[in-house]
């Protein structure tokens, strides 16, 4: 390696399982254009299912004019250098940047990329443009947010926590329709990151939240929703249908399953005047059969809502952040749980894939890439 170049894990997208190590040219503050940029160095950078995805070739695209993708959108590092007119953040403070990048759209030109209207969609590590999974990176002040010193155990839970309240803001959002509505019950499908992280912001919202997945317990999913005071379910102990029979239904659900057909299913245990939340990414092609008459009339007589939720801008990275702090305040230490799974080094990407695809009980994988 060279002086202006540095390591990089990339994939070929279209060529499945294609993740390997790549030289790049190494990026300059000056790179951003104003004064503006911010220079990063890399300390720790998170993978989830869409890096899995992307390395299945079932989603992501490569930079035009470059035949590779560098992976990783869960980025965590320290600031090495800012340009001149740049005031938000200093060299030594820790720091995350937003994924997606402005296209053309009013939402875009407002900083609300996470919802732009345009097909195209610039996602740093996913789609268009280069990801953080390597040494360096270069941006302007606008995408990168502070992370306060005493959530630097928390780094790469940054990014995803930001979608998790991306996904709940949105719910809350839409549910002004109602005039007042104060959900007291809410079901979160799924135990990976985003349901464990959403069922944290519920708990603070105050909510009675049942997480519901596969799993039975005693397992560490259980014990991380527990420490949010909320209640595990396992579809094998109960399911759903039964839990209904219980709690009654929901006045919110949250689908982080990352399986269509399970997002469908829950449509039918919604309660009156509720809201459905998805915020799976699937990038297959699985078809499934639905009770659609039952579905359509209760979602009719019932004034329900379903809301898709993608990405997350700056002010979702700020909330997320002021959750995660407050969440170290309710439940100490419950939140770093989370973080199963460390990988040594940008030439440990073997190991981190295979623990990514292999490994069920791998609830976080993420590469320390410098200390
Ligand atoms: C990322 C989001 C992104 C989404 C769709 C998720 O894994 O965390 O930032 O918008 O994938 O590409
Ligand atoms: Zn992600």
């Amino acid at each position: 390696m060279s002086a202006t170049t540095m390591k990089a894990v990339a994939v070929t997208p279209g060529t499945p399982n294609s993740v390997h190590l790549q030289d790049i040219p190494k990026p300059q503050l000056d790179d951003i254009g104003g004064g503006m940029g911010v220079l990063v160095r890399v300390l720790k950078v998170g993978v989830d299912a869409t890096d899995r995805e992307i390395n299945d070739a079932l989603y992501g695209n490569a930079p035009p004019g470059d035949d590779y993708l560098v992976l990783g959108h869960e980025s965590f590092g320290i600031v090495e250098a800012v340009g001149p007119n740049v005031t938000r953040v200093k060299p030594g403070d820790y720091v995350t940047a937003t994924v997606r990048r402005p296209g053309g759209s009013i939402y875009d030109l407002i900083g609300t990329n996470d919802m732009t209207s345009e097909e195209t969609y610039y996602e740093r590590g996913i789609n268009l443009l280069h990801g953080y999974l390597t040494e360096y990176f270069v941006e302007e002040e606008e995408y990168i947010v502070r992370v306060p010193q005493g959530l630097k155990h928390l780094h790469v839970l940054m990014e995803p926590m930001s979608c998790a309240a991306k996904a709940v803001h949105q719910a809350f959002e839409a549910q002004r329709r109602m005039r007042v509505w104060r959900p007291r019950l809410a079901y979160v499908l799924g135990s990976g990151q985003i349901g464990l992280l959403t069922t944290l912001i519920l708990r603070l919202c105050g909510m009675q939240v049942y997480t519901i997945a596969r799993g039975v317990p005693p397992h560490l999913k259980a014990d991380i929703v527990e420490g949010f005071e909320a209640h595990y379910v396992s579809t094998q102990k109960l399911p759903l249908p039964a839990l209904v029979a219980e709690t009654g239904r929901p006045d919110l659900i949250v689908d982080a399953t990352g399986n269509s057909q399970l997002a469908f299913e829950a449509m039918q245990y919604l309660g009156h005047n509720g809201v459905v939340v998805w915020t799976s990414i699937t990038g297959g092609s699985r078809q499934i059969e639905i009770p659609s008459d039952r579905v359509n009339i209760e979602w009719v007589l019932g004034n329900k809502l379903l809301l898709g939720s993608v990405n997350a801008n700056r002010e979702h990275f700020e909330l997320g952040i002021r959750d995660l702090a407050l969440g170290e305040m309710m439940f100490p230490g419950v939140c770093e749980k989370i973080l199963t799974n460390p990988v040594d080094g940008l030439g440990n990407y073997q190991e981190m894939m295979r623990l990514l695809v292999e490994d069920d009980s791998a609830l976080k994988v993420f590469v320390n890439v410098a200390e």
